[in-house]
């Protein structure tokens, strides 16, 4: 994968953010605040526009730009803890092009940044619930021989899967964490995004690959 997939991603997260505003809104007007969809929504637009405005030459370039933006564009706990996970994931990129290996190392760099910013362990209900066992999918397949289609599709299918099972969890962490137990029954909506954030990765690497 190259400069093409990484900016197809990043159209792919904006418009997933877009689409599912609604519910992202809703999932943290129950446990939050109400503004994940916002915030994902306004930074993502941010990050296409300026990938628009400025020639990234590089999959690193695209990461980085968009980390920056999501940083900048972003109130909120998530603006910061996805503006480091994509930063860590840029650093992880070593060449021009990505394989199934390089792909897990993304994800699992972005999973590093997210934790060493946020300080959430699994299982607190944050969307460290999703990155995790995302990275770990990833990284069977990409042992396994996997490109990086399937290895994307493996960590957004975990992904999806880790946050659905936040629903029973007690958030011990960011906003959600005042609630305590009243937290139990719902989604977490960092989670969900994330979900839709790592399919966007996948959809944009079967797009590149049969484009
Ligand atoms: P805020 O909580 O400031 O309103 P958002 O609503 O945009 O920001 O994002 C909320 C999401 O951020 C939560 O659903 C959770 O997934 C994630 N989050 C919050 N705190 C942490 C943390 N310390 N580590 C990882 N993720 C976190
Ligand atoms: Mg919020």
């Amino acid at each position: 994968m190259n400069t093409e997939w990484a900016l197809a991603w990043m159209k792919g997260c904006a418009e997933q953010a877009h689409e599912h505003r609604e519910e992202l809104i809703e999932l943290d007007r129950v446990i939050g605040d109400s503004d994940h969809g916002e915030n994902v929504d306004r930074g993502f637009r941010a990050v296409v526009e300026k990938l628009e405005a400025d020639a990234s030459e590089s999959i690193v370039d695209v990461l980085k730009l968009t980390a920056k933006t999501l940083m900048s564009t972003v109130g909120g706990a998530s603006g910061p803890l996805l503006g480091t996970a994509f930063l860590r994931a840029a650093k992880s990129v070593g060449g021009e092009a990505l394989d199934g290996a390089g792909a897990a190392a993304l994800i699992e760099a972005a999973l590093e940044g997210i934790t060493t910013r946020g300080k959430a362990a699994e299982g607190e209900k944050t969307m460290v619930d999703a990155w995790a066992p995302a990275a770990r999918a990833a990284r069977e397949q990409a042992d396994a021989g996997a490109g990086v289609a399937d290895v994307l599709r493996a960590a957004a299918d975990a992904a999806a899967e880790g946050a659905e099972a936040t629903i029973p969890l007690v958030a011990t962490k960011g906003r959600a964490s005042y609630l305590g137990e009243r937290s139990v029954g719902h989604k977490d909506p960092g989670a969900a995004s994330t979900a839709l954030f790592i399919a966007a990765a996948a959809d944009a690497a079967s797009a590149v690959k049969e484009g």
